[in-house]
């Protein structure tokens, strides 16, 4: 039990019994933000590279999830686990496309759940509603990446999406069951310590589960790296202590029975511009909670 905060580790032993793992799938879903819809060229700190569609990588939902089982079944034979759509918005696109991959995951042996990560303007009412009946059978969450309350924020990285549209599709899926997670990004260009904790402040307010906290991660190939080498842009590169603060604050803020996922989000190491922390997960949690020990 973690004495300092509710963590997802919380939120998934109310849901499951024993061992639960989530394996990420790449669906083949591509997203609004880059093929003209909403806009184009994507939020600026997102890598082009990341976008390969599934053909190009030639595995069904269910070749992947099978050798995600392969690798964690080996250690814990009983382990279930929960299909994570993380890749790109999963939500975006014909419906009947989207629900037969869901439909697939479902049907992999010993896949118990599914977590679909999308962006928050792209969870139609249709949509929303067949996820709710699947989640009367098989637990479903919905993760939004929000990454910040502030629209001149988000209207600078270009997520081309309002703070309202994060509200408007938390209060929905909520209210048709589905627990929701929300993403957000601290660290974003412009944005003091007081705007980051303005918006968890927001986020305590709103009928949400989970959180996933990420550093901004200045990476190779984006927007972003080039407007920082040309000077139209400036982020502050926080150090790992500085961060650690500010964590520690954002947990102060954060509504109790809200679980948080991660605090941190590693890039690959050749792509990764800054800040180059060299922490693993695992390694930045166990600082963390030394430094909440002493308070
Ligand atoms: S971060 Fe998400 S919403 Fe933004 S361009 Fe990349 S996939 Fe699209």
């Amino acid at each position: 039990m973690n004495p300092y905060y509710r963590d997802y580790a919380d939120f998934l032993g109310e849901r499951f019994e024993g061992k639960v793992q989530k394996l990420p799938v790449d669906a083949g879903f591509t997203c609004p933000n880059r093929d003209g819809t909403l806009g184009h060229g994507g939020c600026v700190y997102c890598n082009n590279r990341s976008f390969s569609p599934l053909e190009g990588k030639g595995k069904s939902i269910r070749e992947q999830l099978e050798e995600g089982k392969r690798f964690f079944s080996r250690k814990y034979p009983a382990m279930k686990y929960l299909a994570y759509f993380q890749s790109h918005t999963n939500t975006y696109g014909p419906a009947d496309k989207a629900l037969a991959l869901y439909r697939e995951a479902l049907e992999t042996d010993d896949v118990v759940g599914l977590i679909i990560a999308t962006r928050p303007d792209c969870m139609p009412d249709s949509l929303l509603g067949e996820l709710a009946e699947i989640n009367r059978r098989t637990p479903v969450i919905v993760e939004y990446g929000a990454e910040s309350s502030h629209d001149p924020t988000l209207r600078r990285i270009n997520r081309c999406h309002l703070w309202q549209d994060t509200v408007y599709a938390v209060r929905r899926t909520a209210a048709a069951g589905i627990p929701v997670g929300l993403h957000l990004i601290m660290g974003l260009p412009g944005e003091t310590e007081k705007m980051m904790l303005t918006t968890v402040d927001r986020v305590s307010e709103l009928p949400v589960d989970t959180v996933k906290f990420h550093q901004l991660q200045v990476v190779r190939g984006t927007r972003l790296a080039a407007d920082i080498a040309a000077g139209r842009e400036s982020v502050e590169t926080m150090t790992v202590e500085r961060y650690i603060d500010l964590c520690c604050k954002i947990i102060k803020h954060l509504r109790s029975d809200i679980s948080i996922e991660r605090f941190v989000s590693q890039s690959p190491g050749d792509m990764l511009i800054s800040p180059r922390w060299g922490l693993k997960s695992g390694e930045f949690v166990e600082r963390l909670h030394s430094r909440l020990s002493q308070i």
